[in-house]
């Protein structure tokens, strides 16, 4: 029985499917890794910027410190001392006006002016310009009213004439511990806005009240960064420090602005940096870039290992397959043979069983043969005895009748002939037995035409009743067969016995011809005679035993089947036909044989 070896499953699954899967499972890892970029590029970011926030505010406050001190020293200078105390004196203002203008130059400050206690600005900087300080009064200055206070005036604002924001310092005069004047001192810090060039982030400065006075960003100049409180409002309502009372508001989204502060404290300002956010989403987007296009090299790795490996199953299952198939077929051929091999022994076993049956019908056939071989025996021995007998009974009555008529040396001679025949009656059993028992003589070398003399001369006087003439077309030299003696004898007189039958039934001129083919090897005897011919039965079946058209008792159908018998023993050839010109044509070819010279056969020697 052949089964099906089960073959090894072949994966089949599609493999982008389960590489787009993995990319949606790998998906999430890009989240941390965003999230550590984001980390990374904002705290640099932040790292930086606050460096150069610090530097900001040191040079701010190093800028506000540097002329702070500044209206202190300006007041003891006797020259505006002297001008305060004499503010009708030209000369003196003069003096003083060339001062403050001197000094404004070297230190860089925007304006210098000195004011009187009433607030009129007695002498300044600026005395030779047209928005000349000189002559205007300023004292709803909340800087006036704080160093009128005997406190530091600081103020932050827009100058009222000039329109330029400026940084306002002031102090007190004292003469004999009595304000006589104050010093102030105005600087601008237009050029602090200007110190980030064209990098992305943007400054902002704010005062006390969270309003821009400084900024990168022209837009958002004056604008309130967080809520006015009402008393603010009063207060700019009252100072005028920006150029509206109403400062609009300033919208930072946190989401665009990564902002960083620090306030100082001596002015009560936050100092800001704005960072664009794409500052950090950039090449954290670029960091992502990167990651995902890493991964997707490695899902496409992955994907082509897979799919190397995938071949690579697959060639294992063909391969496997193709053992498979192959070990079916081996299975299946020796499954075949197997059955081939049991028919083979169930037909030898058949065979064998044949073969004892055979041999046990053999057993039968043979004891059935050994019946009838003896009744062929019989009928072969009577028939081969019977002319004999009946030549030596005609010698016999004729001798008789020689005694009788006292011919004694005829009579002899009948004796004589009785004799031979006899012998070779005798002759005519042992060859019969031997034909019964196989047994053979080797073939020797017999001349043909002294045995066809003796077969004619014992049917010399049924051919000489039957008034036959005899045709003979034979050479004279002795032609040499390959036979026996006796049996070619036998053979001829059968053949002969025959054609004179044939002849019987016929009315004359009945003829006898006698003639011979010789070839290299062989000689062939034809014997024909112009009686009736073989009938068409006949022609087929005259070689077998006791098959016979003969109706009276001489015809027992054995003389054609022992003569074919003998000249095959003999090597030689009998052959039966009929003459296209009517009668019976045999045949009879033998092997030529080399000269002999024996007068007494040894097949004639007696048993
Ligand atoms: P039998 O002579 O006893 O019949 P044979 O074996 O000698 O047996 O012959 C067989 C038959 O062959 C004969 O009965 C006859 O019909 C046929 N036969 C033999 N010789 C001749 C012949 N010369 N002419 C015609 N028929 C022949």
């Amino acid at each position: 029985m052949i089964t099906e070896i089960p073959q090894p499953p072949i994966a089949r699954r599609p493999r982008w499917r389960s590489l787009l899967l993995l990319a949606l499972v790998l998906l999430p890892l890009l989240w941390p890794v965003q999230q550590l970029a984001e980390r990374y590029y904002r705290e640099k970011l932040l790292e930086r910027n606050s460096q150069t926030l610090d530097l900001f505010v040191a040079n701010l406050l190093g800028t506000l410190k540097r002329y702070e001190v500044l209206p202190a020293l300006l007041g003891d200078l006797p020259a505006l001392r002297a001008a305060l105390a004499t503010p009708q004196d030209d000369t003196r203002l003069k003096q003083a006006n060339q001062l403050l203008k001197d000094t404004a130059e070297l230190t860089g400050a925007a304006v210098i002016y000195l004011m009187a206690t009433d607030g009129q600005t007695i002498a300044s900087s600026n005395w030779d310009q047209a928005d000349s300080f000189t002559g205007r009064n300023f004292t709803f200055r909340p800087y006036f009213r704080d160093a009128m206070a005997d406190k530091p005036g600081r103020f932050f604002g827009l100058g009222t004439s000039s329109g330029k924001r400026g940084y306002y310092f002031a102090d007190a005069l004292h003469e004999n511990g009595k304000i006589f004047g104050v010093l102030v001192v105005k600087i601008h810090l237009d050029h602090t806005e200007t110190l980030w060039g064209k990098t992305p982030e943007q400054l902002l400065v704010t005062d006390a009240n969270g309003v821009v006075i400084l900024t990168s960003q022209t837009d958002w100049r004056f604008r309130a960064s967080r809520p006015l409180s009402a008393s603010s409002r009063q207060q700019i309502a009252r100072d005028q420090p920006y150029p509206t009372i109403d400062p609009p508001p300033l919208q930072l989204p946190a989401q665009q602005w990564l902002q960083q502060s620090r306030t100082l404290a001596q002015t009560d300002w936050q100092v800001s940096i704005l960072a664009p956010r794409y500052l950090v989403t950039r090449p954290v987007q670029t960091v992502l870039l990167i990651a995902a296009a890493s991964l997707l090299a490695v899902l496409l790795l992955l994907g082509l290992l897979m799919q190397r490996r995938r071949h690579y199953l697959q060639r294992i299952a063909l391969a496997a397959q193709t053992r498979n198939e192959l070990e079916i077929r081996v299975h299946q051929r020796t499954q075949d043979l197997q059955n081939l091999n049991n028919r083979l022994k169930d037909e030898v076993l058949e065979r064998e069983h044949t073969q004892q049956e055979l041999l046990r019908t053999q057993d039968e056939l043979l004891q059935a043969g050994k019946l009838s071989a003896l009744g062929t025996m019989s009928a072969s021995i009577s028939h081969e005895l019977n002319q004999p007998l009946a030549a030596i009974r005609s010698y016999a009555d004729n001798a008789n009748i020689l005694l009788d008529q006292q011919r004694i040396e005829e009579t002899h001679n009948n004796l004589r002939l009785i004799s031979e025949l006899t012998t070779r009656m005798a002759s005519i059993i042992a060859h019969l037995r031997a034909f019964a028992r196989r047994d053979r003589h080797a073939p020797e070398s017999v001349a043909l035409q002294p045995a066809l003399e003796d077969a004619l001369a014992l049917l010399a006087k049924r051919r000489r009743s039957l008034d036959v003439e005899l045709i003979r077309d034979l050479p004279e030299t002795p032609l040499w067969v390959q036979a026996g003696e006796t049996r070619l004898r036998q053979v001829l007189g059968n053949l002969l016995g025959n054609a004179l039958d044939a002849l019987s039934g016929v009315a004359p001129p009945r003829r006898l011809w006698l003639t011979v083919e010789q070839r290299s090897d062989s000689i062939t005897l034809l014997i024909r005679d112009n009686g009736p011919g073989f009938s068409p039965e006949a022609l087929q079946r005259a070689r077998e035993p006791f098959f016979t058209t003969k109706t009276n008792a001489q015809g027992l159908g054995l003389g054609l089947a022992i003569c074919d018998n003998l000249i095959s023993a003999l090597g030689g050839e009998l052959a039966l036909a009929n003459h296209p010109q009517g009668g019976a044509l045999l045949s009879l070819n033998l092997q030529r044989a080399a000269g002999g010279t024996s007068a007494q056969s040894a097949e004639d020697s007696p048993l």
